[in-house]
Formats: structure tokens, C-alpha cells, sequence
């Protein structure tokens, strides 16, 4: 299939889970992919994946919290592909543990990685989606993003944050023709927890979905798919998908 065949995507966190499989999912349909992220050796294999199954896709080692970092990426996605019709803000990190042990370094982490790095991407993508009539992106949330938790208050926080710039976005950028769709997903095999430090938020996690059956990156990866194949008069604002028994 290539619906997206002319479309150029720009993928934040794309060296492990649910971006790297988005990066390969889009390009599987057509999409000229730029994929960033810090590690690059990650991302270089994506390529080389991406290249040897046809595709067209290049590395742009990027942290995003980092504004300027964040400018280049999208620059040099316009330079090597003359324009960015999707942008998947999806770099993340979820680094559960209770308010009152005061990890006052990873809140402002996750902080920085999942809404200022989110807005620094979206703020250098805007100018040309503007320009060009068109865009559309697409913010990874989560189902903390509708849920708090103990252990998960600042990660929610973030996530809520995450749902209200959308829905703002939505609203100020729909007369540009600019898409904006926001995914939840609930527990998905990745890395993502693996970053967690402290012990008591670890055994919750455990307790919670130690038992049941996760999603997988690819399955997120074809909501974000289904979202950007959409004729552009649809607007998917939001996906929230669970694995069947996650109970909440
Ligand atoms: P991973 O840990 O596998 O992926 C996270 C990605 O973010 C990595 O590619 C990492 O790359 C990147 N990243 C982290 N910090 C930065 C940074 N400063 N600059 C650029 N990239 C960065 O986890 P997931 O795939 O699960 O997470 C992807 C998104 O999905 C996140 O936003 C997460 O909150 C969300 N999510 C995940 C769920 C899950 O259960 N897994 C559930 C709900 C939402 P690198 O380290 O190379 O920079």
C-alpha cells in the first residue's frame, strides 16, 4: 500500500518502541521518513531496515528538549525532502514514583521530554504545515492522560498537558487545514518502563500489568497509521486503546 506516497513524516523518539515502529509503519506506506532521537546507532539500524524494504528515510539525532535541537530536526527533514506533512511527537519518559519521595530531577525530565519537547518540534513545525495548507500531528498521550494514579501523578501530568495543548491546538489550527490527533495507549511493550528508579513504583507496575497480555508498539503504530491515512476533511482528534484486560 502507499497511501502515503508524497507525504514526509518526522518521528520524535524513533529508536525504540512505539516510534521506531511508527517510522517503519509509515514508511511502509509510502511516507519519507525522518527519525530522531539521541541514540543514533539505534536510529542507524532503522534505516538500513527502512532502505532495504524500499523505503526512503534518514537519522537526525536530536534531543528535544534542546530548542534549537528541535529546529534543526524539522529543517533538516525540509532540506532533504522539501516539507513536513506529519509530525509524530511521541519521544517520551514515564519515570513513575509517589510525589512525597521528591524526584524533583526526573519530574522536571519528563517535564522537558514530553510537553516542552512536544512543543518545541510542533512550534518549529507550524511556519511550513502553514505555509504549505496542510499538516497534520499527531501527540502520543497515554491513558494516564485520562487516569491518576498513585506513583503516576507527574507522568499524568504531563499527559494531561499533553491532551489540553492538542485540544488548543486543535481549535486555533483547523481554519490552516492542520490535523491534530492525540493517542492514548495503555500498557505497551517497550523500554519505557524499564527507565523507572524507584522500587515501590516498580512492584506497582508489576501488580498492575504483570499478569496481563500488553499491547505492542506495531499496534499503536497502525492507530497512528489509520489516523494519518484519514481524507483530509477527517480529524481523528483522539484514540484511547487498551490491551483487552487492562482494567483501567
Ligand atoms: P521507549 O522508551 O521505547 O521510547 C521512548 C523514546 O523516546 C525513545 O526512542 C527515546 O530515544 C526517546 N526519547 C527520550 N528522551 C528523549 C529526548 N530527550 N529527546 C529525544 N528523544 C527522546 O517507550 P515507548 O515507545 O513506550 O514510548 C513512546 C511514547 O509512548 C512516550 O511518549 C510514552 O509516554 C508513550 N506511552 C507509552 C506507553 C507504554 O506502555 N509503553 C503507554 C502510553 C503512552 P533516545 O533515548 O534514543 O533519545
Amino acid at each position: 500500500m502507499s497511501r502515503l506516497e508524497g507525504k514526509v513524516a518526522v518521528v520524535t523518539g524513533a529508536s525504540s518502541g512505539i516510534g521506531e515502529a511508527t517510522a517503519e509503519a509509515l514508511s511502509r506506506e509510502g511516507a519519507a521518513v525522518v527519525a530522531a532521537a539521541r541514540r543514533k546507532e539505534r536510529l542507524s539500524s532503522l534505516i538500513e531496515r527502512i532502505e532495504k524494504a524500499g523505503g526512503r528515510a534518514i537519522a537526525v539525532p536530536c534531543d528535544v528538549t534542546d530548542e534549537e535541537q528541535a529546529q534543526k530536526m524539522i529543517l533538516r527533514a525540509k532540506e532533504e525532502f522539501g516539507r513536513v506533512d506529519i509530525l509524530v511527537n511521541n519521544a517520551g519518559v514515564m519515570l513513575l514514583s509517589r510525589v512525597d519521595k521528591g524526584l524533583t530531577d526526573q519530574w522536571r525530565q519528563m517535564f522537558e521530554v514530553n510537553v516542552m519537547g512536544l512543543l518545541y518540534a510542533t512550534n518549529a513545525a507550524l511556519p511550513m504545515m502553514k505555509e504549505q495548507g496542510s499538516g497534520h500531528i499527531i501527540n502520543i498521550s497515554s491513558v494516564a492522560g485520562r487516569k491518576v494514579r498513585p506513583t503516576g501523578a507527574i507522568y499524568s501530568g504531563t499527559k494531561w498537558a499533553v491532551n489540553a495543548i492538542s485540544e488548543g491546538l486543535r481549535q486555533e489550527l483547523l481554519e490552516d487545514d492542520i490535523r491534530i490527533t492525540v493517542i492514548e495507549p495503555g500498557a505497551v511493550e517497550t523500554e519505557l518502563a524499564s527507565h523507572i528508579t524507584d522500587e515501590d513504583a516498580l512492584a506497582e507496575q508489576r501488580r498492575r500489568f504483570g499478569t496481563i497480555e500488553p499491547l505492542q508498539a506495531e499496534d499503536i503504530a497502525a492507530a497512528i497509521v489509520y489516523a494519518a491515512t484519514q481524507p483530509s476533511r477527517v480529524s481523528v482528534n483522539e484514540v484511547l486503546i487498551r490491551p483487552t484486560r487492562q482494567a483501567n
